[in-house]
């Protein structure tokens, strides 16, 4: 991953601050007596920056890639189980067995596949079953389907061992969580090891999202673990943003490659632009814009990195190129300076695989 051996763009991580925001949360989840499960995919599980999660009070290391597992066990991660949080193909099943203590499950023939796995590793698998309610991604759909898988895994399927139930959810269809799919999710619980006849580790009731409610108190007694990404890395999301946490743990730095006046709007006939895409741009007269070394590649989309000066303005982004209006701040922008930026989830996750993106880290020593 680290092919930019020249200093921009660079995607710098705090460990400082992402330590103090994964004790600062686990604290709070302890005292609803819920565990966390660390979620690392949103960095591409960067050894630096999981070695904070591996010191830190999280329960497990989860991340939703087989490549990202075994480069963790290759670095010798190995104080905190593994969990893979998306559900595994069954062309990845050998992989998963060698590489993960914990997967999530939502599919009978891939259940018998990964304990006949289990059982040629000489292995005892946990297993996590997922339960859709209401956000049509991944998990039975019915409740009677999830206690008759229970229920097969408990009683034929020697070499998985049912560890507890979760959901996912504000992920595909944006639902979030409520006392009611909460509690929709312990009876499912209930149900289950009323079938089974013993109580389930865990009861994993989503992901950041589950936050808000878990703070203000009201989580249901029995969901007891989390799984939480974005909301450690980047101090909250969507509607959740408490004071205690730091929300620039990651910072984006490129550099200006052009600075100059320039048109806000374009000359000559309008097609589309290099994605295809028919756009609208706003005439302001001549305005000074600087061009940036970083792009689509690299990130995503540009409305997900946030300049951190203050009359920096995002006007639009090509693969490798990023267009700022800088009129606000000419005086104080020039060829070869630097500009740093706040990173959302969806440009971290980009950025974190991005090969032309140098990965640095900050702080960390104990
Ligand atoms: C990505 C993912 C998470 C973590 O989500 P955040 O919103 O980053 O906390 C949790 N569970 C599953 C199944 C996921 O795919």
């Amino acid at each position: 991953m680290q092919k930019n051996r020249n200093p921009y763009p660079c995607l710098e991580c705090d460990l400082d601050k992402l330590s103090e925001n994964l004790a600062a949360l686990i604290e709070r989840c302890h005292d609803s007596d819920i565990e966390v499960a660390g979620v690392v995919k949103g960095f591409a599980a960067q050894e630096e920056i999981v070695r904070v999660y591996e010191r830190s009070g999280v329960k497990f290391i989860a991340t939703s890639r087989i490549d990202q597992l075994r480069s963790m066990r290759e670095a010798g991660i190995s104080k905190k189980p593994l969990m893979l949080i998306r559900i595994p193909m069954l062309s990845e099943l050998e992989d998963v067995v060698a590489l993960s203590d914990v997967s999530l499950q939502s599919d009978i023939t891939v259940l018998r596949a990964t304990n006949e796995e289990a059982r040629k590793q000489n292995k005892i698998h946990d297993v996590i079953l997922m339960m859709d309610l209401g956000d049509l991604r991944e998990g039975f759909w019915f409740a009677e389907e999830a206690v008759e898988a229970a229920l097969e895994i408990e009683n034929e399927l020697k070499n998985l061992h049912l560890a507890g139930v979760g959901v996912n959810l504000s992920c595909y269809g944006s639902v979030k969580p409520t006392r009611r799919n909460m509690q929709a999710l312990v009876s499912l619980a209930a149900d289950i090891e009323k079938a089974i006849g013993r109580s389930l580790e865990w009861v994993s009731g989503g992901a950041s999202t589950s936050m808000k409610m878990t703070l203000g108190g009201s989580m249901p007694y029995r969901i007891n673990l989390l799984r939480i990404g974005e909301f450690a890395l980047l101090g909250g999301t969507y509607d959740c943003y408490p004071d205690f946490m730091h929300r620039d743990v990651f910072t984006l730095r490129a550099e200006v490659i052009e600075c100059r006046d320039k048109p806000s709007h374009p000359i000559g006939e309008l097609g589309v632009d290099a994605f295809g895409k028919t756009r609208t741009y706003e005439d302001r007269g001549i305005r000074r814009r600087a061009l940036l070394a970083v792009g689509r590649v690299d990130y995503g989309d540009p409305a997900d990195i946030i300049p951190r000066m203050k009359g920096v303005e995002v006007l639009g982004a090509s693969s490798d190129h990023t267009i700022v209006d800088v009129e606000d701040v000419k005086d104080q922008i020039k060829v070869g300076d630097v500009l740093e930026f706040d990173v959302s989830y969806g440009s971290l996750v980009y950025l974190s695989s991005s090969a032309g993106v140098r990965k640095t880290t900050k702080g960390g020593k104990l």
